[in-house]
């Protein structure tokens, strides 16, 4: 008899597919659970809920019942094999996140990253000090959760972690990531750098946001002998594999408007217009990869070039009642800001939480020194095993939290702010409060 079944480690909603960095970190149990349970439809007496007979495939021993033919000319049909059948589609593995206060995560903003030979400024970072300011993050306890997962309420960060929000503007630049030839970004870019401290400190997490001008550049695609990179033929279909590649791993492109326009400078009709044309492009090139179901894994978040909103009220009524193309409205527009502004970003909960004026520090070494000196303001977070749970059932935040309660009535769980499935709670004491529904705010 063989069986095949598959869970994966939930903590995000149903459906969605977790993060590159979530994926790789889990793979071993996924490898564990998988031959676990397999081993186990093999012995009497297994007794996990999964193991129902119904659905089960074509078996050896039907296999074996087929009579042998009367003509030697006439050979056995072979039995058709049947696709691999889920038993229990909907049972997931459920970890929750615990905050012991709100969490609030600051985000740092980036652009481009150059050899140390070259002068650096405010927009220009050199390589080994990217990589530096990498290293000083995840030594005060900080790692990446993804921008679109917080403001949608997936509040999570990995064990004992801070959270902590990068972005890069102005993309698709060579100096930004460049794939080689096996597929994997280059070390000599910002992205590759950013990947291969991910790969050395699983911990820290691989997500970035990336906002991108598809329209005012083409692509280099080639490397010269001096280590320079120039457009050539191809570029686009280059450009088209580079973006599948960061959506695939975590670094998720959003609308920085076609033309990197001022658009206090524009019409209310152009600036939609500038949003629009962006997202055209982008479906356009993963169309071009063969990849339009990556389309699905994209929020539509704005930011602003050079940090101006519009000059006229209709104008701002048009960047902040923008749709996207798929229909998707504007859940973030994030901003420009100094380092000591002393604001971050909140939950989406908080009364603070203003998903219009996302504030952004530029990284830096002042930043660098900020966060170190302020880290205690980021609470960490920790997670909470739920074991394995029928989402079926657990789509309102009413069954979340009652699959919560009963949860805590067997372990000791302390107050906190719990995030599961989408929706957040407080606890205290022993009861929940309900702070955010995310089975609500994704109708
Ligand atoms: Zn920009």
């Amino acid at each position: 008899m063989h069986f095949i079944t598959r869970r994966k480690r939930l903590r995000i909603r149903p459906g969605e597919v977790p993060p590159a960095a979530r994926q790789g970190h889990a793979r071993a149990g996924l490898i564990a659970q998988v031959a676990g349970l397999t081993l186990c439809a093999f012995l009497a007496g297994c007794s996990l809920p999964m193991m129902r007979m119904e659905g089960v495939l074509p078996s050896l021993a039907s296999a074996a019942q087929i009579e042998p033919t009367p003509t030697p000319f006439s050979p056995v049909e072979p039995i058709p094999t049947a696709p691999p059948t889920r038993l229990h589609p909907d049972l997931q593995d459920v970890t929750a996140t615990i905050w012991p206060g709100d969490p609030q995560a600051p985000v740092l903003l980036y652009h481009h990253f150059i050899p140390d030979s070259a002068p650096a400024n405010d927009t220009h970072i050199h390589l080994s000090e990217f990589r530096s300011e990498l290293q000083t993050l995840y030594a005060d306890g900080y790692s990446l959760v993804p921008l679109g997962d917080w403001l949608r309420g997936d509040v999570h960060v990995a064990a004992g972690r801070r959270p902590l929000i990068l972005t890069i503007d102005d993309l698709f630049f060579a100096d930004q990531i460049y794939l080689l030839p096996d597929g994997t970004p280059a070390p000599s870019t910002g992205i590759g750098i950013l990947w291969q401290f991910s790969q050395e400190h699983p911990d820290f997490g691989f997500a970035v946001a990336l906002f991108a001008n598809l329209g005012d550049k083409a692509y280099p695609n080639f490397i010269q002998g001096n280590g320079g990179t120039r457009v050539g033929s191809g570029w686009q279909d280059s450009l088209a594999r580079t973006i599948v590649w960061c959506i695939d791993h975590g670094a998720i492109p959003y609308n920085h408007f076609f033309h990197h326009p001022y658009l206090d400078r524009l019409s209310p009709e152009r600036i939609t217009a500038e949003a629009q044309d962006n997202d055209l492009k982008l479906k356009a090139l993963l169309q071009l990869a063969g990849r339009p179901d990556l389309l699905d894994r994209i929020d539509t978040i704005l930011a602003l070039p050079y940090g101006h909103w519009p000059a006229t009220p209709e104008g701002v009524k048009a960047v902040v009642d923008y749709r996207s193309p798929q229909g998707k409205p504007v859940i973030g527009i994030v901003e420009v800001g100094g380092i000591y502004a002393g604001h971050y970003l909140q939950a989406v909960y908080s009364p603070q939480f203003d998903p219009h004026h996302i504030p952004r520090m530029v990284g830096s070494s002042l930043a660098m020194g900020y966060l170190t000196h302020y880290q205690d303001r980021f609470p960490a977070g920790q997670q909470m095993d739920l074991g394995s749970l029928d989402l079926s059932q657990m789509k309102t935040a009413a069954a979340v939290q009652t699959s919560l309660a009963d949860a805590c009535r067997l372990r000791a769980c302390p107050d906190g702010v719990y995030s599961l499935l989408g929706s957040i709670f407080r606890k205290s004491g022993s009861g929940f409060t309900l702070l955010w529904d995310g089975a609500k705010a994704a109708q």
